[in-house]
């Protein structure tokens, strides 16, 4: 599990950061998408625009008639929701001509559009910074032409005003996540023209600090990440200059909002991972559970229940084992053959489960005497064999003969009414001789050694 996850977590890591260094690849070319076409809506709307300049201004230097020019500007089909009044400027700077009634009659002679005309004879249209209409509480930003007499003199200016929601609606559509952001602004005194979201008042007359300004300079389009220098939410950026104009498009779209769709996109592949790793899991437990049962079946069919040593199955099958280890390295194996004596009295005095306590005693105090190569396992009711591989017979004898002494010496057991029960056995050795070859022959030598320390006497150690 634990590796599984090892596993799967640089994998999972990978993933994410591919899903969103794609969702930020994508996003940004969405954005691409959207400035360029915000900026090619631009383009038409202010061209729309100047096409009613040119043709107001065409008609007033023809007729030089007021009377026909108000006809004329009023069968103009201007479209409503983007254009507001057209208006026609004296070389003075008084108001002689306006599209709508409570057109602002102030005198234009100190309006920054108006002295750019009456000093630059060149034909360029001007895009005023934005204002808001005192009447109508709107905001709206002028584009204006120059009338030039047929001398080149100044002979006026033709004005249009410009709703800037003709392009925010237009954003609307084209922005990308909560948070995103467009806007319209002059290149040339880089104040907004329009923007999305609408921005607080006195914004629209600062002109907006950004690193666009120094982008712009080393190339009409591409892309940046900033602080907005309107709103200061950190954003990727995309502008291209509006073809033709002093304007530029910005669309802006916040890293939250890129993190919020890979992690739209990334919760697939984390159900996978976890789903993988769930099943996993429910492998390695099913496992678990079949090998623990493997091992404790293993358990039961090699080890006595009351004692926790080997039953004689085992013992036997170690016995066979270490006779063959012996033939093969011709070394000495010998073997003891250990019985409780009147073992049925401990039952019949103190009663069966102290019997139980005494078999468990003798098991733990035979297993703690002999060294790890040595086996002891219970063989019969209150029979015990000792394996003791590389042991001559002597040595078998010694071992024996500590034994005994060590269980006749200590209480085996306390009985249920707490006394405390002593114990004695009778030890039968044997080794294997040359020529042996099955552990059996070995055993029951043993055994017979084992009959005579009964009937010569018990709690004594008899050589076979
Ligand atoms: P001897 O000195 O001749 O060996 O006498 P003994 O009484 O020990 O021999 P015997 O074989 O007559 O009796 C063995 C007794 O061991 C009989 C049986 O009830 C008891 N016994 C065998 N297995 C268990 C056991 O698991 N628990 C208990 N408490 N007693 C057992
Ligand atoms: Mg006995
Ligand atoms: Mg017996």
């Amino acid at each position: 599990m634990l590796v599984f996850s090892l596993l799967t977590a640089p994998g999972w890591t990978w993933q994410r950061s591919r899903i969103h260094a794609d969702g930020l690849e994508r996003t940004t070319h969405e954005a691409q998408i959207a400035t360029d076409a915000s900026a090619e809506h631009t383009r038409r709307v202010i061209s729309q625009g100047d096409t009613y300049l040119r043709a107001v201004r065409g008609y007033y230097l023809r007729t030089r008639s007021l009377e026909e020019n108000r006809r004329f500007v009023a069968s103009l089909a201007l479209d409503r929701t983007t254009f507001g009044s057209i208006q026609l400027i004296d070389t003075r700077g008084s108001l002689i001509l306006a599209s709508e009634e409570g057109s602002a009659s102030d005198n234009a002679a100190e309006r920054q559009f108006f002295r750019f005309h009456q000093r630059t004879p060149a034909d360029i249209i001007h895009i005023a910074e934005v204002e808001m209409g005192r009447l109508t509480k709107k905001h709206y930003f002028r584009i204006t032409r120059r009338i030039s007499n047929p001398d080149g003199s100044f002979g006026g200016v033709v004005v249009l005003s410009v709703d800037p929601q003709a392009f925010t609606e237009y954003f609307r559509q084209m922005t990308t996540g909560a948070r995103g952001s467009a806007a319209l602004l002059g290149a040339r005194d880089h104040k907004l023209r329009a923007r999305l979201p609408e921005p607080l008042l006195q914004a629209w007359q600062t002109p907006v600090q950004s690193v666009l300004w120094n982008a712009l300079t080393r190339s009409a389009t591409g892309t940046y990440r900033a602080p907005s220098g309107v709103d200061g939410v950190d954003r990727h950026f995309v502008y291209r200059t509006v073809r033709d104009l002093p304007m530029v498009v910005v669309t802006g779209f916040a890293p939250v909002d890129v993190e919020r769709r890979a992690a739209g996109r990334l919760l697939p592949f984390t159900i996978g991972t976890l789903s993988a790793l769930a099943f996993i899991s429910l492998l390695a437990a099913v496992l678990t559970v079949i090998y623990r049962q493997r091992h404790d079946l293993e358990t039961l069919a090699t080890t006595d229940a009351l004692t926790d040593i080997a039953n004689r199955r085992q013992t036997i099958a170690t016995g066979a084992h270490e006779v063959a280890r012996t033939l093969r390295y011709a070394k000495p194996l010998s073997v003891l053959m250990i019985d409780i004596d009147h073992f049925k009295v401990v039952n019949d005095t103190w009663g069966h489960r102290t019997g139980d306590r005494v078999l468990q005693s003798i098991a733990r105090t035979m297993q703690s005497m002999v060294r790890d190569q040595d086996s002891v396992g219970r063989i019969g009711g209150e029979e015990f064999a000792v394996i003791l591989p590389e042991t001559t017979l002597p040595g078998a004898q010694a071992i024996a003969e500590r034994m005994r002494t060590a269980i006749q010496a200590t209480s085996a057991a306390t009985s249920d009414g707490d006394q405390a029960v002593y114990v004695t056995v009778s030890v039968g050795v044997a080794t294997l001789l040359p020529g042996e070859s099955e552990f059996d022959t070995v055993l029951a030598r043993a055994d017979e050694a084992l009959y005579r320390a009964k009937t010569s006497g018990r709690n004594r150690v008899v050589t076979g």
